[in-house]
This record gives C-alpha cells, structure tokens and sequence, in this order.
C-alpha cells in the first residue's frame, strides 16, 4: 500500500477533469483501511469511488483514499430471498449482472449505473422506478475518527430522494465498505412501468420479461440516451429534479401550462429540471469546452479539456436562467469538489 503525492485524478472521475490530489493511496483490505485511517488521523481525507458523480473544480487538498475493496457473497438465503453483500470497491453494474445471472432480483432496473456499491447508499441512487432503499438491508462502515466498524440498518440511513445520513449529518463522517441488498430468488416483482422499458421489451418481442430482459433494456434506452464517460466526460444527471411546494408549482405552471410535472402529496409537486434546462434553450449548446448534452438536457459534459470551474460556471448560469423564467430553484446532483 502505497501514498503518492501529486497523484493525477483525471482517469479516476468520469467527468474527466484534470486535477491531482495532495497524497492519494489505493486500499484493498479493511485492515489497510483501518491503518491508514488511524495514522492520518485528524488529517484532511477525501473518499474516493468509481468518481462519477463529482466534480472536480480544483486540485484536493488531502489525502484521497480510494476504496478497492472488492468480494461479494450470499451471506443468507431461504426459499424466496437471498442477501447478497458486496464490498465497497466492486463496480455497481458489475454487481448487478452478477445478481441477475445468478437469479438475485431487485437490481435489474438499475443497471448501468456507474460507480461503485460503497456509493450507491450515499446518495440512494436510483433509476427506472427504482431506488436503493428498495433493497437496501443494512452496510457496514468505518467510522473516520474512531475506525470502529458500524452497521446502519435502512431507517438508519434516513433515505430520501438522492439522499441519506451519509449526504447529511454523518457526511464525511465514515467510510462504508460493504453493502448487503435483500433480493428475490422466485416470484420477481418485474417493474416495466417506468419509461420506454415496455415498448423497448415489446420491440424485441418479449412479452414475460425476465429479470435478464430487463435488466438488458433497461441498458440498451440508457445507452442510447446517455453519454459514456469513456467516450464524454460527464457524471450522469447534475441537476436534481426540484420538488416544490403546490403554490409554487402553481404559479409557475399559470405562466408555463405545458410543464410536466408529478403532484407527490398534498404539499409538493415535482418537475423534470431536463425539461425546466431545456426550454431556457440550453440543450445541445456548447461553451468552449463544456456543454449540455444534445440529448439529455440534465446531463453536462466535458468535450476535453473543460476544467471543472468552467463546467461549474455553466451550472450557475443554467441554475440562474431557470430561475429567472421558471421561479424554480434546481439544485447540484453531482458533488462539487
Ligand atoms: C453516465 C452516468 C449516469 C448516471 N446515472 C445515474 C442514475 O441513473 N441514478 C443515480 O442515482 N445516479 C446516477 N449517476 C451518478 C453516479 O453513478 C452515482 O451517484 C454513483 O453511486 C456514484 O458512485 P461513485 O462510486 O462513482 O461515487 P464517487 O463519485 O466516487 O463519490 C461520490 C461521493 O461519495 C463519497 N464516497 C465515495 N465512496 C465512498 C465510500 N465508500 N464511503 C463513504 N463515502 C464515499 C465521495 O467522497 C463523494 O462525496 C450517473 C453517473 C453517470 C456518469
């Protein structure tokens, strides 16, 4: 286990920025984790994933410390349900063919997420009528300042949407380094609702989808949909979809009748930021080197050499313009670093 200094981060985000960071060490065991946590102590530390859903606006002043940790095994099962854990370091979409091949369901609709398991509970990540929590049974993490090893149960955690304690009071707080998901070994509940996934499976012909036809549709609209990082930096959406108060909606929704929205109680309603970027005429444009993808509004990219301050300026400017037409604040999805 080494500690570089001056170690370059551009092929350790998606959006694939340049930066570095002050000291940067890579850790495969929790007994490494643990060392390196108990000798820095009380030093400036920095997290560090499958790096897609940040943005690096400058070099990080601290120790990075990338979580390598990988395994995954079925730590119970029973005649209709399987726990399965996996390690913080595996890659999520790794993980989720791995269940889907062995007959786990549950993760099928969130497949070709980037990044890695550790992450997913942070921000309850979450796709095609599906979220983490949905599966989500406990995770186990490390905690910072005192590398004792706690469980966090689901209401532990405090999800929400694209949120967690991990997001919150606890942000920073500890390092998780595994994540166990409760998953259906018969009778899967299939969840084709959401989007294109019933006319993509319909195309194909398929009629009773399997947890694997899903799980390949799901991949086929995203690829067609969203960028790769390999190919375009980016990290996914960046903005989130604002959730609203009714008045607010309403007086919105009187100067703006087309908006789409979805009225999720009595209280809130919420609105696609994609559609809010898209009318201020955002979509497709580019700015030097950072622009907003031609096909999906909420997603921003790097064409090369943007640096992370220009991307950030194109946010503030987006968050500004739909302000100012719409009255709707939309809020940073992605981590600004
Ligand atoms: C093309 C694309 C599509 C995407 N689509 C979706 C989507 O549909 N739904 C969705 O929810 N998200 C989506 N995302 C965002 C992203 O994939 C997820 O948020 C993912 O969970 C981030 O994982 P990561 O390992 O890359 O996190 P990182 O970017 O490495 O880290 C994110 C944050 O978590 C902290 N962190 C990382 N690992 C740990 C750990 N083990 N313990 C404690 N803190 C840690 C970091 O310090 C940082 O603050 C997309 C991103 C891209 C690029």
């Amino acid at each position: 286990m080494e500690i570089i200094s001056q170690h370059p981060l551009k092929k350790y985000n998606t959006f694939g920025i340049s930066a570095f960071a002050k000291q940067f060490v890579s850790v495969q065991s929790i007994a490494d984790l643990t060392k390196v946590l108990k000798k820095h102590k009380g030093e400036k530390l920095f997290i560090l994933g499958g790096g897609s859903n940040m943005l690096l606006t400058q070099d990080i002043d601290a120790l990075v410390i990338h979580v390598d940790l990988k395994g995954k095994e079925v730590v119970w099962q029973d005649a209709e349900t399987a726990h399965v854990k996996a390690m913080a370091g595996e890659n999520w979409h790794e993980f989720v063919l791995y269940c889907i091949d062995h007959n786990f369901g549950g993760l099928e609709n969130l497949s070709l997420i980037p990044g890695n398991v550790g992450t997913t509970p942070i921000q309850n990540i979450g796709a095609y009528g599906t979220e983490i929590k949905d599966t989500f049974i406990s995770c186990e993490a490390i905690d910072i300042a005192t590398q004792q090893t706690v469980t966090f149960t689901k209401e532990e955690c405090n999800f929400g949407y694209r949120e967690s304690i991990f997001k919150g009071t606890l942000k920073d707080k500890y390092v998780i380094t595994s994540v166990t998901f409760g998953l259906t070994t018969t009778n899967h509940k299939i969840n084709t609702s959401y989007g294109d996934i019933a006319a993509e499976l319909t195309a194909k012909g398929i009629t009773l989808p399997t947890i694997k036809d899903v799980g390949a549709a799901i991949t086929a609209i995203r690829q067609s949909k969203l960028p790769d990082p390999k190919e375009l930096g980016n990290s996914g959406s960046f903005f989130k979809n604002p959730i609203i108060t009714i008045d607010n909606f309403e007086r919105a929704y009187l100067l703006h009748p087309t908006m789409p929205h979805y009225t999720l109680d009595d209280t809130y309603v919420k609105v696609p930021a994609g559609w809010l970027i898209e009318q201020c005429g955002f979509k497709g444009k580019r700015f030097g080197d950072a622009g907003v993808h031609a096909k999906q509004a909420l997603v921003l990219v790097n064409y090369g050499n943007a640096t992370g301050q220009e991307i950030l300026d194109l946010s503030k400017n987006i968050q500004k313009t739909v302000f100012d037409t719409f009255g709707i604040a939309i809020e940073a999805e992605v981590n600004i670093i």
